[in-house]
């Protein structure tokens, strides 16, 4: 008979990580599924300094990610890297004897790519702890253009910027912080454009008023043009959405701002048994330590529901 998981959990950045850590120590048998082929999360896609997270002295965020990677392995929790997960589905209809049988019954079928085949794996709960994308050019159409880069971190650290002319969009703390970055990277020139201006006071201060463009702008993509100023680069700040597709078959209740809703106290969505952790639920302001928080609420809740 195929095994069933007291918890799936998708998404080995922080979130899923703290969670995979705490239910195991609660004597739990949780399955950790990451699509990529590490531990860590955006965390593990850092390599600046993290000068947020209070036990991180020194460290980037890749050695956080290590330091996760460690503590992961030696909590002995099960852990499937290079599999992403296509699709959750609610199981007790096709396991109705089971169901029945046991007081909390199959609940859900988590459908995984895995050495190349699709496998079904079945669990009590699920926890959704798949983070966020970074925000297209053009709302929901995800095309790619040479010289345009969407979104911070890796892409960033490894272009080139001597001599170029830049043009960052977005009114955010990522605009004005990689203003910086790439100026001290031999940027020739570099100008943000952000149609209102959120970025917390010290980041904005930085940055001379003459490179920052507030209003409405026009972009083509293709010849990498802004408002009719040609650039060699076009970076865009937009932020972030969840990234969860593969739950739409179990109809999630979302905020107006596009992430999943859960219950305060127990990370729970609007489905019994899922939760949803960190980024893809922006449950709190979003970051590391939050995110390690967010999947000690959900372990806490999933020991709750099992035991009770
Ligand atoms: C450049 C950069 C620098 C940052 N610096 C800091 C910092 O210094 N300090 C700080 O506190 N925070 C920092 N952050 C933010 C911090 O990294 C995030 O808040 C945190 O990683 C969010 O954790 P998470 O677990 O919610 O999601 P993520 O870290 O995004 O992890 C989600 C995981 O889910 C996996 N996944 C996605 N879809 C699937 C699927 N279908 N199947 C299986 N797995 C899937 C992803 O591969 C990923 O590993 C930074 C972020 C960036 C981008």
């Amino acid at each position: 008979m195929q095994k069933k998981y007291d918890a799936v959990i998708i998404g080995a950045g922080p979130a899923g990580v703290s969670c995979a850590i705490w239910l195991k120590q609660f004597g739990f048998g949780p399955l950790l599924l990451e699509a990529s082929d590490r531990v860590g999360g955006l965390s593990a896609r850092n390599p600046f300094f993290d000068l947020w997270t209070p036990t991180a002295a020194g460290q980037t965020g890749i050695d956080i990610a290590r330091g996760m990677a460690s503590q992961l392995e030696a909590s002995g929790a099960e852990v499937w890297l290079n599999s992403p997960v296509k699709q959750v589905v609610k199981g007790a209809e096709t396991d109705r004897e089971s169901h029945a049988r046991s007081k909390h019954g199959s609940q859900f079928i988590i459908s995984v790519w895995h050495h190349d085949q699709l496998i079904d794996i079945q669990a009590h709960t699920v926890v959704i702890a798949t983070g966020v994308k970074a925000r297209p050019l053009n709302a929901g159409q995800y095309e790619s253009w040479p010289g345009v880069l969407i979104g911070p971190g890796e892409k960033i650290v490894q272009q080139d910027f001597t001599g170029l002319n830049v043009a960052l969009l977005g009114g955010g703390d990522n605009a004005f912080e990689n203003y910086e970055y790439i100026k001290s990277r031999g940027a020739r020139q570099a100008h943000i454009y952000a149609r209102s201006v959120r970025a917390q006071k010290q980041f904005v201060a930085r940055v001379p008023l003459s490179d920052v463009f507030v209003g409405p702008y026009l972009v083509e993509p293709n010849a990498k043009i802004v408002n009719g100023h040609a650039y060699d680069l076009i970076i865009v700040l937009y932020g972030w959405e969840a990234q969860a597709t593969f739950v739409a078959p179990l109809a999630l209740k979302y905020h107006a701002n596009g992430f999943i809703a859960t219950d305060h106290d127990t990370a729970q969505t609007s489905q019994p048994g899922v939760y949803a952790i960190g980024e893809v639920a922006q449950r709190m302001h979003p970051c590391v330590v939050t995110a390690f928080a967010d999947g000690v609420v959900a372990a806490k809740a999933i020991q709750a529901q099992l035991t009770d």
